[in-house]
């Protein structure tokens, strides 16, 4: 670790920069936990030492440090973890160095496009002031938006014009950091080569994108025209550098605070819906701009929520984006509630038309998403034949079998036979089974160390100059006679850690399996072992090493006897005698 990581890891605290990504609950003197970015999980087995500042996780065994936090869930190397966290903590960064010439033009292409797109956002922002903005900020006033809201979400107008962004933006980047900002269009010639580049966006309102750090990296754009000149009546960024669609969630950069409060996000399909209830002060809400969730979005969602309130357009409630969205979630163990407003109504216009406690009513009124499934069951297959009942089962056994855990399933399933009126034994065999289905994913197995090896890990990993004689013993001990330490799973570990110099625990143990074990008895410790506990548990290592050597001999012995081979066998025994005299001094001396 160079000089100017040890700087930002000395002065980043890590308990504050892992809060930045999940909620923390403080669980000790020295511990926070949460729910784990890492794995899927309900209950908390995520761990943060805020005296060690290392992280662990008992449930996938991640663990690490500061920058092996940030650099996993950013998905970044080694140095821009540093420079994320770094900037953090708001350290200036050094002359900035890069692994290589590629890797330096990414970032600063980067940094460019997000300097265009906050000039860009300014611009549109001026240009809705503007004489020719009229239409639009009367489109907007019609969807109940001041001027404060406005500059709230930064909304902007795109003039009616094929060159009025790239005059503006030409003398700030070169043509081929215009042409990736993905701002502007162009046709492909004959030849294949591109043409010149022409504003992607014209009379259109314009809603940007943030990323989860608030900075503008794409846009939204809604058409102002209708008819056939319109085109689509919304089109977005094309993927970018900056910008990658299943990557970003609508609106998550003003909500993430709001969501861990209220312990739910709430989900709705457009901007314009999303824009409307937070400015109605329903500031946990973000929008999926139309498309399916992916994997990624799932992610992020669940690093500051695992319970989300669904609100989409009636209309589109049984649509494949809304559908597959729900499924995904679902999949993922998250707990999904599903609002269904009166008369169809989508949740912009409900609540401009009902006001913001009619629909704060409706979110408490949300229905568990089994019960929102089974009445749907109901409706499209009504009747009380044995035939509807069998079609309304098969619309709803892909849904239970989808719930990973199986208390919800066997729930889901007694519900909808309930419900449903089953009273077939058949059918509710079949209902059984789908519960049965699914495996509950396999508990993660406890780490196999003994108490002998927890107390060494201590002693080891101590770093209190006051408990230094402590930590000596262990460190003489494992150095004096490493080969019986071997047999012990925590080996590696506790070699590392009596090599270490005076580097810190958890950083000097580089093999990951082995860290998971250092962090996971540091976890679990509240003061470091006394000498005598060290004496003893030094003592049982040795023990174990002679009587686990003792019978390799006492076998090489009988082996030697059958072959006759009596000069073997004396040679042999002479060893045996000596270990048993070292094991007889050894308990001898046993400590108290
Ligand atoms: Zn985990």
């Amino acid at each position: 670790m160079n000089d100017f990581a040890q700087t930002v890891k000395q002065q980043a605290d890590i308990v504050k920069v892992i809060e930045g990504y999940i909620r923390l609950r403080k669980t000790g003197a020295q511990n926070y936990s949460g729910l784990c970015p890492f794995h899927k999980e309900k209950s908390p087995s995520f761990s943060v030492h805020a005296v060690r500042q290392f992280y662990h996780c008992f449930g996938c065994h991640e663990s690490g440090d500061v920058f092996s936090f940030v650099g996993k869930i950013e998905n970044v190397g080694f140095p821009e973890a540093v420079r994320i966290v770094a900037g953090k903590c708001g350290i200036p960064l050094p002359k900035r160095e890069y692994s290589s010439p590629e890797e330096a033009a990414g970032a600063r292409q980067r940094a460019k496009l997000l300097e265009l797109h906050e000039t860009a956002t300014a611009w549109f922002e001026e240009q809705l002031r503007g004489p020719e903005g009229a239409v639009a900020r009367e489109y907007l006033a019609g969807r109940g938006l001041t001027p404060d809201n406005i500059k709230t979400f930064r909304i902007g107008y795109s003039p009616d014009s094929f060159s009025a962004l790239r005059d503006r933006l030409s003398g700030s980047a070169d043509a081929d950091t215009l042409r990736a900002s993905g701002l502007f269009s162009s046709k492909e010639q004959g030849d294949g080569s591109h043409g010149p580049i022409y504003d992607r966006f014209r009379k259109r309102v314009m809603f940007p994108i943030a990323n989860e750090g608030g900075r503008v990296i794409a846009f939204t754009a809604r058409t102002l025209e209708s008819g056939d000149k319109a085109g689509a009546k919304y089109i977005n960024s094309p993927e970018t550098p900056l910008y990658s669609k299943g990557q970003v969630l609508f609106n998550l950069d003003k909500a993430k605070t709001a969501i861990r409060q209220a312990e739910f996000a709430l989900l709705v399909e457009g901007q314009m819906d999303c824009i409307s209830v937070f400015l109605r002060g329903i500031q946990n809400v973000i929008a999926t701009s139309g498309t399916a969730f992916t994997e990624q979005q799932v992610a992020i969602l669940r690093r500051h929520t695992s319970q989300v309130v669904v609100n989409f357009d009636p209309d589109a409630a049984g649509s494949n984006a809304a559908e597959k969205s729900i499924a995904l979630l679902t999949e993922e163990g998250f707990t999904i509630k599903i609002v269904t407003l009166d008369d169809g109504l989508d949740p912009d216009r409900f609540i401009r038309e009902r006001g913001v406690e009619a629909y704060m009513a409706a979110l408490r009124g949300a229905r568990r998403q089994s019960d929102y499934l089974i009445e749907r069951a109901r409706q499209m297959f009504p009747g009380a034949s044995s035939e509807q009942k069998l079609k309304a089962m098969n619309f709803l056994l892909p849904h239970i079998r989808r719930l990973p855990e199986k208390l919800s399933r066997d729930q889901f399933a007694g519900d909808a036979a309930q419900k449903l009126g089953i009273s077939d034994s058949v059918m509710r065999e079949e209902l059984r089974q789908a519960a049965l289905k699914r495996r509950d994913r396999i508990e993660a197995k406890t780490s196999s160390l003994n108490e002998v090896e927890r107390v060494l890990l201590r002693a080891l990993a101590i770093t209190d100059p006051e408990e230094e004689t402590t930590r000596r013993l262990a460190v003489d001990a494992v150095l004096r006679q490493p080969e019986y330490f071997e047999h012990l799973a925590a080996s590696p570990a506790l070699l590392a850690l009596a090599n270490r110099q005076a580097r810190d625990p958890i950083e000097a143990v580089e093999d990951a399996a082995q860290r998971a074990l250092l962090a996971e008895v540091l976890l679990h410790e509240t003061k470091p072992p006394t000498e005598s506990e060290v004496l003893s548990a030094i003592q049982e290592v040795q023990e174990r090493a002679i009587e686990s050597k003792l019978r390799d001999l006492r076998a090489q012995i009988a082996d030697a006897e059958r072959r006759g081979d009596f000069a073997e066998v004396v040679s042999l025994t002479q060893k045996k005698l000596d270990l048993d005299r070292a094991l007889r001094d050894l308990q001898r001396n046993k400590p108290l």
